[in-house]
Protein backbone atom coordinates (compact mmCIF):
# COMPACT_ATOMS: atom_id res chain seq x y z
CA UNK A 1 0.00 0.00 0.00
CA UNK A 2 1.59 3.29 -1.15
CA UNK A 3 1.61 5.93 1.35
CA UNK A 4 -0.53 8.56 0.26
CA UNK A 5 -3.27 5.42 0.17
CA UNK A 6 -2.27 4.72 4.18
CA UNK A 7 -3.44 8.56 4.49
CA UNK A 8 -6.70 8.58 2.94
CA UNK A 9 -7.29 5.14 5.06
CA UNK A 10 -6.44 7.10 8.09
CA UNK A 11 -8.88 9.88 7.27
CA UNK A 12 -11.66 7.81 6.35
CA UNK A 13 -11.47 6.14 9.80
CA UNK A 14 -11.01 9.64 11.24
CA UNK A 15 -14.04 10.53 9.52
CA UNK A 16 -16.19 7.35 10.83
CA UNK A 17 -14.80 8.65 14.47
CA UNK A 18 -16.07 11.80 13.48
CA UNK A 19 -19.34 10.34 12.84
CA UNK A 20 -19.80 8.12 15.97
CA UNK A 21 -18.84 11.71 17.81
CA UNK A 22 -21.59 13.64 16.32
CA UNK A 23 -24.18 10.64 16.98
CA UNK A 24 -23.70 11.34 20.57
CA UNK A 25 -23.53 15.19 20.10
CA UNK A 26 -27.11 14.75 18.42
CA UNK A 27 -28.81 12.13 20.63
CA UNK A 28 -27.78 14.44 23.67
CA UNK A 29 -28.99 18.26 21.96
CA UNK A 30 -32.40 16.34 21.11
CA UNK A 31 -33.06 15.15 24.04
CA UNK A 32 -32.62 19.05 25.67
CA UNK A 33 -34.42 21.14 24.00
CA UNK A 34 -38.01 20.10 23.40
CA UNK A 35 -39.01 23.60 23.88
CA UNK A 36 -38.11 24.24 20.15
CA UNK A 37 -39.66 21.20 18.68
CA UNK A 38 -38.70 22.34 15.05
CA UNK A 39 -34.84 22.80 15.73
CA UNK A 40 -35.13 18.92 18.06
CA UNK A 41 -36.57 17.33 14.92
CA UNK A 42 -34.13 18.39 12.85
CA UNK A 43 -31.48 16.96 14.82
CA UNK A 44 -33.28 14.15 14.93
CA UNK A 45 -33.34 13.60 11.11
CA UNK A 46 -29.65 14.18 11.29
CA UNK A 47 -28.82 11.87 13.78
CA UNK A 48 -30.64 9.17 12.11
CA UNK A 49 -28.38 10.46 8.79
CA UNK A 50 -25.56 10.20 10.41
CA UNK A 51 -25.65 6.61 11.48
CA UNK A 52 -26.32 5.92 7.81
CA UNK A 53 -22.76 8.39 6.95
CA UNK A 54 -20.93 6.03 9.42
CA UNK A 55 -22.22 2.89 7.97
CA UNK A 56 -21.45 4.41 4.72
CA UNK A 57 -17.86 5.10 5.72
CA UNK A 58 -17.55 1.08 6.86
CA UNK A 59 -19.02 0.33 3.20
CA UNK A 60 -16.14 2.17 1.42
CA UNK A 61 -13.42 0.92 4.05
CA UNK A 62 -14.77 -2.47 2.80
CA UNK A 63 -14.76 -1.82 -0.73
CA UNK A 64 -11.27 -0.90 -0.40
CA UNK A 65 -10.42 -4.10 1.25
CA UNK A 66 -9.85 -2.90 5.07
CA UNK A 67 -11.76 -4.23 7.54
CA UNK A 68 -14.12 -2.83 10.26
CA UNK A 69 -12.00 -3.15 12.71
CA UNK A 70 -8.95 -0.81 13.91
CA UNK A 71 -11.10 1.66 14.53
CA UNK A 72 -10.38 3.63 17.13
CA UNK A 73 -13.69 5.82 17.95
CA UNK A 74 -13.58 5.41 21.91
CA UNK A 75 -12.05 8.78 22.28
CA UNK A 76 -14.62 10.80 20.14
CA UNK A 77 -17.57 9.31 21.21
CA UNK A 78 -16.23 10.47 25.16
CA UNK A 79 -15.44 14.00 24.13
CA UNK A 80 -18.91 14.38 22.81
CA UNK A 81 -20.55 13.00 25.52
CA UNK A 82 -18.58 15.78 27.93
CA UNK A 83 -19.59 18.46 25.11
CA UNK A 84 -23.42 17.51 25.30
CA UNK A 85 -22.87 17.43 29.17
CA UNK A 86 -20.93 20.83 29.00
CA UNK A 87 -23.79 22.90 27.65
CA UNK A 88 -26.34 21.89 30.28
CA UNK A 89 -25.66 24.35 33.07
CA UNK A 90 -25.15 27.41 30.94
CA UNK A 91 -28.38 28.65 30.90
CA UNK A 92 -28.54 29.10 27.21
CA UNK A 93 -27.77 25.85 25.90
CA UNK A 94 -30.32 25.99 23.26
CA UNK A 95 -28.06 28.60 21.65
CA UNK A 96 -24.45 27.10 22.90
CA UNK A 97 -25.99 23.87 21.08
CA UNK A 98 -26.79 25.41 17.88
CA UNK A 99 -23.42 27.06 17.38
CA UNK A 100 -21.47 24.06 18.30
CA UNK A 101 -23.65 21.92 15.92
CA UNK A 102 -22.94 24.55 13.10
CA UNK A 103 -19.55 24.47 13.70
CA UNK A 104 -19.43 20.84 13.82
CA UNK A 105 -21.22 20.69 10.39
CA UNK A 106 -18.68 22.84 9.14
CA UNK A 107 -15.62 20.92 10.16
CA UNK A 108 -17.48 17.32 8.59
CA UNK A 109 -17.50 19.59 5.11
CA UNK A 110 -14.13 20.36 5.24
CA UNK A 111 -13.21 16.60 6.47
CA UNK A 112 -15.24 15.33 3.53
CA UNK A 113 -14.02 17.98 1.17
CA UNK A 114 -10.27 16.96 1.62
CA UNK A 115 -11.68 13.05 1.38
CA UNK A 116 -12.94 13.41 -1.66
CA UNK A 117 -9.98 15.17 -3.44
CA UNK A 118 -8.00 12.19 -1.81
CA UNK A 119 -10.17 9.63 -2.98
CA UNK A 120 -10.52 11.27 -6.64
CA UNK A 121 -6.43 11.85 -7.04
CA UNK A 122 -6.33 8.09 -5.78
CA UNK A 123 -9.11 6.46 -8.27
CA UNK A 124 -11.29 5.51 -5.52
CA UNK A 125 -14.32 5.88 -6.81
CA UNK A 126 -16.71 3.85 -4.23
CA UNK A 127 -14.59 6.23 -1.55
CA UNK A 128 -15.75 9.12 -3.33
CA UNK A 129 -19.15 8.42 -4.00
CA UNK A 130 -19.35 7.63 0.22
CA UNK A 131 -17.96 11.10 1.18
CA UNK A 132 -20.06 12.93 -1.52
CA UNK A 133 -23.36 11.37 0.03
CA UNK A 134 -22.22 12.52 3.11
CA UNK A 135 -20.94 16.03 2.53
CA UNK A 136 -24.69 16.28 0.58
CA UNK A 137 -26.01 15.79 4.17
CA UNK A 138 -23.83 17.73 6.02
CA UNK A 139 -24.11 20.84 3.25
CA UNK A 140 -28.00 20.48 4.18
CA UNK A 141 -27.54 20.30 7.48
CA UNK A 142 -25.47 23.59 7.92
CA UNK A 143 -27.96 25.26 5.70
CA UNK A 144 -30.79 24.60 7.50
CA UNK A 145 -29.00 25.41 11.16
CA UNK A 146 -27.67 28.88 9.51
CA UNK A 147 -31.21 29.68 8.09
CA UNK A 148 -32.63 28.87 11.36
CA UNK A 149 -30.38 30.66 13.55
CA UNK A 150 -32.22 33.99 13.73
CA UNK A 151 -35.66 32.17 14.43
CA UNK A 152 -34.21 30.54 17.43
CA UNK A 153 -31.98 33.49 18.92
CA UNK A 154 -35.52 35.41 18.99
CA UNK A 155 -37.54 32.78 20.18
CA UNK A 156 -34.76 32.47 22.80
CA UNK A 157 -34.60 35.81 23.64
CA UNK A 158 -38.50 36.39 23.92
CA UNK A 159 -38.57 33.44 26.08
CA UNK A 160 -35.59 34.78 28.71
CA UNK A 161 -37.52 38.21 28.51
CA UNK A 162 -41.34 36.63 29.36
CA UNK A 163 -39.38 34.87 32.40
CA UNK A 164 -40.21 31.37 30.75
CA UNK A 165 -37.71 29.16 33.03
CA UNK A 166 -38.03 26.94 30.02
CA UNK A 167 -35.80 29.54 27.81
CA UNK A 168 -32.86 27.97 27.77
CA UNK A 169 -33.76 24.69 26.55
MG1 LIG B 1 -21.91 13.61 9.57
FE1 LIG C 1 -23.35 16.27 10.16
Amino acid sequence: MTEAREWMVQWLRDAHAMEEQAQTMLAGQAERIDNYPELAARIRQHEAETKEQAERLLGALESIGESRSMLKDTGGKLMATAQAVGGAFAGDEVMKGSLASYAFEQMEIASYTALIAAAEHLGEAEVVRACQANLKEEVAMADWLASHLPATTRAFLDRANAGDPAAKR
